[in-house]
Parts: structure tokens; sequence; C-alpha cells
């Protein structure tokens, strides 16, 4: 195992949260202390109640009934998540203190102070009340990353509507399942979005997704595309009829166009607090194992994690008032002169419908009141430059993505980072989304860490709101006393894992039985003491919350987090990828994730996706799909499949050696760059391929269907 000091990190008396250490009462106590992060209207009178599945009775086939389990934070409590992201920093003087640094695709800017979004948070509250929105209605907002986005999602929580984001890019089938599923009132779209430099009609999406039977009311309008740049605009001139908007489909009657709406509310707005469990959104999982499963999060408890893991992993520079406090888009080229940049600017790279950008790029930065960029466009528009770039023109300190991206930036900069960037403000890098590959935690943290700044591998999901099991720079504050054990102080990263579960929360590695298994054994990761962002329930469907989480351990009181995974000699986790995605030969339980993280080593590969084939003898055999680099293309199909079996023999042992290794152009992979290995077998087994909503490269499917119909 590599340990990789971290010099300029390491603090002896750094925390390591011991989970045996934690009582049920000291976990209650410390996220009450950590509520206090924010700013209730009302006090709670419960800290935490949780009520366990129990047995009801007995099916037919005389196996046991649970009942659904029900967790609440912070009962009696009331609060406004819009007043705490938002206006409590207006009221505390930082009003001029820069929220949102917006870039476009096409390279327009624009920059919204905390006053600036207090103003388009309660313009756009007016605006959702005035068509008839009320506390507890769904929004589902299919929009692109734009700041209209973050404004919608925040006016959604200021009036207490439950707001379900749509990946921009899902198709109108996918749109359709969320808008019927969640039998949301309203729907947000755009007239248009920009990809990869090429104007794409959604309009017409959003239309489809409503043609069926569902409870819209009102389609609202974003004006992104049929309009030149914004900032070509004067600001009076905004609200002008353009000759493109005519060619957008409209519904009269339903259809609103947002400036229209907006243009005459008032900028203020009294926000209301709400009890502590008032829903706050609906988030479908990303749909790698299958139909996308709506969770919903609660006010209080998300709000309370989101804030403390934030600041926890992101190791937040104390507030310097002016650093970015009076900078407009014409100045921005001032922004990385180190000697102004000394607080905290995060950027998490991930859409915004995507959970990780839920807790890191809209709740958790705002409520810490910190500057944050929000990115349109895709990383390699016009090149994958582009990345580099944003980090330098905004002075980024945070760079939080995911593991897919960073091997696609491997690929594209084989002989590293050109030294054309000043990267020099970046303090910290993390990731998230699958396991990281040692390779690309590596790479990322050499070429754009200088290899030296903390790197966090965040675990966690959907259904856990915020982060659970993550490395943390170091920071006393966030030790509280008695919790933890400073013998094991946390000096050291390691590539690849997620080290330890964050304090109040805590994680085993157990086996079918509720077993311990070990180190260094492969086994469940289990959730036995969860977070107040836990989600409380499956939307329309708290059978499947029970089945799909609580049926294996529940009774105990613990969570089924659905992943593999495995401590080391010094108690550290490491994520295996899915249960589902184990590959079982005779016997062995081999890691999709290892396996692929050792092809990805070897120069010729890119990119990799190990799977499980059925095999009569062994149970499963290893089938890979690689993505070769450009150099190894000329290889012959048996050269690259008997030089990668011998790889993966020596790096992992032969029986992990791949039975099969397939160059293919392309993964497929969900929305959020997580390779569908489900699919993968199924095509190779000639099967009928399973939901094929979530994905974002359903052409990927198509290419590989081509290379396995040609193998004969
Ligand atoms: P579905 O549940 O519908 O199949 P999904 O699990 O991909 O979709 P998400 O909630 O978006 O939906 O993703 C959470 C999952 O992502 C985790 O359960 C885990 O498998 C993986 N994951 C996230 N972060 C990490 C990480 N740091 N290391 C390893 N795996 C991770
Ligand atoms: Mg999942």
């Amino acid at each position: 195992m590599e340990l990789i000091e971290i010099t300029s990190y390491s603090d002896p008396h750094s925390p390591t949260p011991n989970p045996a250490l934690i009582s049920d009462d000291a976990r209650e106590e410390f996220w009450a202390e950590q509520a206090t992060r924010l700013d209730w209207a009302e006090p709670w009178h419960t800290t935490h109640r949780f009520a366990k599945p129990q047995k009801i009775g007995a099916d037919e086939d005389g196996n046991d009934i649970l009942s659904v389990p029900e967790i609440a934070w912070f009962e009696g409590g009331k609060l406004n998540v819009s007043y705490n992201c938002v206006d409590r920093h207006v009221e505390a003087g930082r009003g001029h203190h820069v929220a949102l640094y917006f870039e476009g695709e096409p390279g327009d800017r624009l920059v919204y102070t905390y006053a600036d979004l207090q103003r388009e948070v309660s313009k756009a509250a007016n605006a959702l009340l005035k068509l008839g929105v009320e506390k507890g209605d769904r929004v589902v907002i299919y929009l692109p990353v734009i700041p209209e986005t973050v404004i919608i999602t925040l006016a959604c929580a200021r009036i207490g509507a439950i707001h379900s984001l749509v990946f921009g890019g899902f198709s109108a089938e996918a749109l359709r399942f969320r808008v019927e599923d969640t039998g949301a009132k309203v729907l947000v779209t755009t007239d248009g979005q920009n990809r990869r430099g090429v104007v794409v009609p959604v309009k017409t999406n959003a239309d489809q997704a409503c043609s069926g039977t569902n409870d819209i009311e009102h389609v609202i309008v974003v004006r992104r595309t049929s309009r030149p740049g914004r900032m070509d605009l004067p600001r009076g001139t905004r609200g002008l009829r353009s000759k493109e908007e005519d060619t957008v489909p409209w519904t009269r009657g339903r259809d609103v166009w947002w400036h229209e709406l907006t243009a005459d509310v008032p900028d203020v707005h009294v926000p209301e607090a709400f009890d502590a469990e008032t829903p706050l959104f609906i988030i479908y999982t990303s749909g790698t194992t299958g139909k996308p499963k709506g969770l919903v999060h609660t006010t209080g408890g998300y709000l309370v994690q989101t804030a403390y893991t934030h600041a926890l992993m992101f190791d937040l520079l104390p507030d310097v008032p002016d650093a970015h406090g009076v900078l407009r888009p014409d100045e921005l080229s001032a922004v990385n002169d180190p000697a102004k940049v000394d607080s905290t600017v995060h950027w998490c790279t991930a859409d915004l419908a995507w959970v990780t950008a839920h807790t890191y790029e809209i709740y958790g930065p705002l409520v810490n009141g910190v500057s944050e960029v929000i990115y349109e466009g895709t990383p390699n528009t016009p090149d994958y430059g582009r990345h580099f770039e944003v980090i330098e023109r905004y002075g980024v300190t945070n760079y939080y993505t995911a593991p897919t991206l960073i091997r696609s930036l491997m690929g594209a900069f084989p002989k590293g980072l050109p030294q054309v960037y000043n990267l020099s403000s970046i303090r910290l890098l993390g990731s998230v989304g699958e396991s990281i590959n040692p390779e690309a935690w590596r790479w990322l943290r050499a070429q754009v860490g200088r290899d030296e700044v903390p790197f966090v591998d965040t675990w966690w999901q959907s259904e856990t709101g915020s982060c659970v099991a993550s490395p943390r720079p170091h920071d006393p504050q966030f030790a509280p006393p008695g919790t933890f054990d400073d013998a094991a102080a946390h000096t050291s990263l390691k590539p690849g894992s997620a080290t330890r579960a964050v304090p109040g929360i805590s994680v085993r590695v157990l086996d079918e039985s509720g077993e311990e298994v070990g180190p260094n054994l492969q086994g469940y990761a289990v959730i036995d003491k969860t977070g107040p962002s836990m989600a409380r329930t499956v939307w329309g469907d708290p059978q499947r919350y029970l089945s799909s989480y609580w049926a294996a351990y529940g009774e105990r009181g613990w969570f089924l987090a659905g992943d593999g995974a495995r401590t080391d000699d010094e108690g550290d986790l490491y994520i295996l990828g899915r249960v589902d995605d184990v590959i079982n030969v005779s016997g062995h339980r081999l890691s999709t994730i290892e396996i692929e993280s050792a092809l990805v080593t070897h120069p010729h590969v890119v990119e990799a996706g190990a799977t499980p084939i059925r095999d009569a003898v062994t149970g499963h055999a290893v089938l890979a799909y690689v993505v070769l680099t450009a150099q190894a293309q000329s290889l012959s199909a048996d050269e690259v499949r008997e030089e990668l079996r011998a790889h993966v023999a020596q790096e992992i042992g032969p029986i992990a050696k791949p039975r099969e290794v397939i160059a293919v152009p392309d993964l497929p992979k969900t929305r959020s760059g997580k390779i569908t290995r489900r699919l993968l077998t199924q095509l190779y087994e000639g099967q009928s391929l399973g939901d094929r909503s979530s994905l974002q490269n359903e052409e990927a499917l198509d290419a590989i269907a081509e290379v396995l119909a040609a193998r004969g």
C-alpha cells in the first residue's frame, strides 16, 4: 500500500474519527453542535429520532415483513434553507462577496455577489408564487449549468416547493419519467443548450416529456440560446423579443418565458421558516444499476451535514472580505493575482442535476458563504485546456471533479499538461462518483496539485445526501473532544482510498451475516451510524426504500450502501465498486475497479471497463473492454489481448486475468460519468439491454456491438 506524506498539511494533533468511540449520545451531541452552523428560526426539541425497521408479520412464504424505517433530525426546529444560503450572508455585511462566477460555454461570463443572489432568488420566489406554486408542490428543473438553475433551485427551497433537477442532456423519455414520477406542477427548461460549440434545441424534449399523463400546469422557459450572448446585451435590453424566439415551439396558456415572468416582480421576498423535516428535493440516482430511485431529502438534517462536510473536506480559508468582493467580469483577468486570492474559490465541476452538485456546488458552498465557479460546458470545448483556463481565470483553490474526467484528461495530455497554465491557486483536489484509479489520482495531484496538495477521495451517494467517508485536510476545529482517536492522526493520503468515515458517522465492512470481515478482505460497505443528511424515503415508494437499503441489516438499524469495500491494515477504507459488479471467479471475489485500475496503469490504455460474464465452470469470468491510446490503435486484437492479460496477471494475479480483452472506441457511461458495467455484460452475452435512459453516450453501445459483431 502506498502511503504519501503530506508535509504541508500534516498535523500531529489532527483528528481521525474512531467510530467505536462514538456513542449514540455523543453522535447526536456532535450533530447538534454542527447544527449551530445554521441560522434557525426556532430551535429543535429532538435532535434525532430513528424507528428501525421491525418485523410486522410474514408473507405467504414465511419471509419476514418489515416496517419501513423512519428517520428524523432536529424535529421541532424551523429554518429556511434559502435564507441560510443567501440572506444571512448579506445581513452579516458580506453582500458584496462573490457568490457565483459563471462561465458559459461560448465564453460569456457573469458575476453574482451574495446581494445579487438575494435579489434574484427573491424575484424568482415571487415569480413562482405568482404562477401558483405552493409549499409541497414539485418543480422539475431541466436546465444546463447556468445561474438561473441555482437561482430557481434556491427559490423553490425558499417557498417550500420540492425541486427535482434533471440533467439537461437527458432525453425526453428520461425527463418524462421524472416529470410523471414526481407529479410535478411546473417544469423549467431552456429554449436550447450549448453543447460542444453547437446550439441544441431542448424545448421540444420538454414538450415531449409533458405529452403524456401528468400534473404539469406550466412550463417555464429560460432563454439561453435564442439570442446573442448575454454579455453583449446591455442590462435593460435583456427582455426584448428576438426573431429566433418565435421558432421555439410554444403551448399558449401553459408556457411562459422566465424573463417575462420575472420582469415586474419585486426583488424582495421575506422567507418563511419551515419544519426541519420539510422535504427539500427529490434526487434520482444515476441509474447505474437499473431504474433510478427518487430519493427524498429534507431541509434541516441535509443542510447541517452539507455545511459541515463541505467545510471539513474543503478546508475553507478564513474569509477575506474584499478578496473577490469588488470584481466585475471585465476585471477577471486580475483575479489570479495571488496577493488578492487568499479566500476560497471552490469549483465542483459536476452538472447541477447530480447529487454531488446539489451538495457541493449549490448548497454547501453557498451555506458556507464562499465564492465558487459554475461552468456551463464540457471540459473539452473548445479543447481539453478549458478547465485549466477556468482555474487560472478565477483563481480556483478547490478543484472537485470525477475520476472519469481525470482519465480523459490523462488521455488528452499523455505527456502531462503543457506549462502554459498558472495553476498556483490550487490548494486542494477532490474526486467523487467512482473509485479513483491510483494512476489517475497520482496524475492529477502531480499535474495540477504540484504533488503537494491534499486530495480528498470522497465516498458517498444520492442516498446519503452528503459525504460519508473522505480523507480530510487537518483542522482541529473539526475535532469534538472525546470523539476522536488522536493516536491515528490523519497525516496521510492514500491513492484510491476514501480513508475514514467523517465524524459523526460510522462505516463498517461486513459479511452477509453482519460480521466484520477484517482487514484486506472484501465485504459490504455498511453505514451502521448514518448522518442527518440521510435520504428519508424513495418518493412514492417507501417499500423500495426498505427493500433496496434496509432489508439486509435494517433490524439492526444499519444501512446497506450497495458497494463492496475492504479496509487495509490501518483501517482505511477502499471502495471496490458496486456489489452487483463483483466478479466471482471460482469463489474468488474480484473487484471490477481493481482490475480496471491495473489495466489503466498500462501505457496503451486510456480507460477500461471490467465486467463479469457467465462461465459454466468458474461461475464468472472476467471480461475487459479497453479504450486504447492513439499510438496503440495499430496493434492487432491478439496483441492487445495477450499483452493486457499478461499485465493484469502480473499486477493482480493470474486469477484476475481477463478471459477476453476487447478494444472499443468508448465505454457506455451514465450522465455522471460512471461506467455501466451491466450493459457491458449484457452486450457480450447478447441479452436484451436493460434501462438505458440514464446514459450520456448511447452511441457507445452501437460501437461496441459493431466491434463484437466483427469478431464473429
Ligand atoms: P444507481 O443507484 O441508480 O445504480 P448510482 O449508484 O451510480 O446509481 P449515485 O448516487 O449518483 O448513483 O452514485 C453513488 C455511487 O457512486 C456510490 O454508491 C458508489 O458506487 C459510487 N461512488 C461515489 N463516490 C465514490 C468514491 N469516492 N469511491 C468509490 N465509489 C464512489
Ligand atoms: Mg447507487
